[in-house]
């Protein structure tokens, strides 16, 4: 994962992210002048053995583009670690950079793009180009991932064929996002059916949870509570065998 992680730090695939994440690490947002930005792709961030894994949008111009970190440095992530940290998936509420002593437990998260796209809105043609990172980072975890939390519908979208190149099998037509949706992935080593050893899904099956964005329009507006998050993640760890 290691490996994995130094290749998408240097991925210059999509020349409008390319151009974008450049510009915001040199003009910089004043309250943070002082800062020497990221301002390349961010790679995913917790455990290579995680069973539990969160997939995202794109990192943040200000957040993760400037901290280097998933989720780091913005509201979204004040959100996210806060829930994560009262289910007991984080050893701290806060991340703030990326030595700040923050731990994940049992938890990945990641993002279907992993550079910071203008207005938060990556094209279709990016999510796509994007995917394949996000392939190999599920291969990766495959031995040991068991439920994924996607925060709202363009993960969703974004996620779903890439669980279906990865190997688990993602039943036609595909299932709609929503908040609180569950889907249960067959594993790669037990094709169709339910049931029997390990349960539905199979040992290797997949517990995919929907839940709303941790992003300020939610938030704000009360569409997505702490108490809201904080079931999802809750489930999804019983789910993962983390609790
Ligand atoms: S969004 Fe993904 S594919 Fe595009 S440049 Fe960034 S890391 Fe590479």
């Amino acid at each position: 994962m290691v490996v994995l992680d130094r290749r998408v730090g240097g991925c210059r695939a999509c020349p409008r992210l390319v151009d974008w994440r450049e510009e915001v690490a040199r003009t910089k947002r004043a309250a943070f002048a002082d800062w020497t930005y990221w301002g390349r792709p961010v790679p995913g961030f917790g455990p290579s053995d995680a069973r539990l894994l969160i997939v995202g949008l794109a990192p943040a111009a200000h957040g993760g583009n400037r901290t280097g970190r998933m989720f780091t440095g913005d509201r979204s992530g004040d959100v996210l670690y806060q829930a994560l940290y009262d289910v007991g998936l984080a050893s701290q509420p806060t991340a703030v950079s990326v030595d700040d002593g923050l731990e994940l437990y049992g938890v990945r998260i990641t993002s279907p793009v992993h550079c910071a796209p203008p207005a938060n809105k990556p094209t279709p043609g990016e999510r796509d180009t994007c995917r394949p990172w996000l392939v190999q980072e599920l291969r990766l975890l495959r031995p040991t991932l068991r439920a994924v939390v996607v925060l709202g519908a363009f993960g969703w979208q974004a996620a779903l064929p890439a669980f279906a190149e990865a190997g688990w099998t993602v039943p036609r037509p595909r299932p709609a996002f929503g908040h609180g949706t569950r889907v249960q992935l067959d594993g790669p080593d037990r094709p169709g059916g339910q049931g029997g050893p390990g349960g539905p899904g199979g040992a290797d099956g997949l517990d995919v949870f929907g839940c709303f964005h941790v992003s300020q329009r939610n938030t704000f507006t009360g569409r997505l509570t702490p108490e809201m998050l904080r079931d999802v993640l809750r489930t999804a760890a019983g789910a993962a065998g983390l609790r």
